[in-house]
C-alpha cells in the first residue's frame, strides 16, 4: 500500500497505521478523451514529523502530490 513517507525529501518508513497520516485520494485515471473514465485509489502516508508542516493534495484531479500546509491552519481543518 505505502511504505514509506510521502514527502521525497524524507526516507521516514512506514510501519503501522497510527503513526503519522494516511491519505487516502480518488484520483481521475482516464485516458483524458472523455470516454473511458476511470477512478483510482492512492495511499499517501505522511510521517509523524511531516504532517505537521504537509499534506497531500489532488492536482487537477489527476495528481497526487505533497504540498506544505498553509502556516496558519490547524492540521485538523486539512480535511476537504
Ligand atoms: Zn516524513
Amino acid at each position: 500500500m505505502v511504505d514509506k513517507c510521502a514527502n521525497p525529501t524524507c526516507s521516514a518508513t512506514f510501519h503501522r497505521l497510527g503513526e503519522g497520516r494516511l491519505f487516502i485520494k480518488e484520483i481521475d485515471a482516464g485516458a483524458g478523451d472523455g470516454r473511458a473514465r476511470s477512478r483510482e485509489i492512492r495511499y499517501c502516508w505522511l510521517c509523524d514529523s511531516c504532517r505537521r508542516t504537509m499534506t497531500v493534495i489532488t492536482e487537477r484531479g489527476k495528481e497526487v502530490k505533497v504540498a506544505p500546509l498553509p502556516p496558519s491552519a490547524p492540521a485538523a481543518r486539512a480535511a476537504w
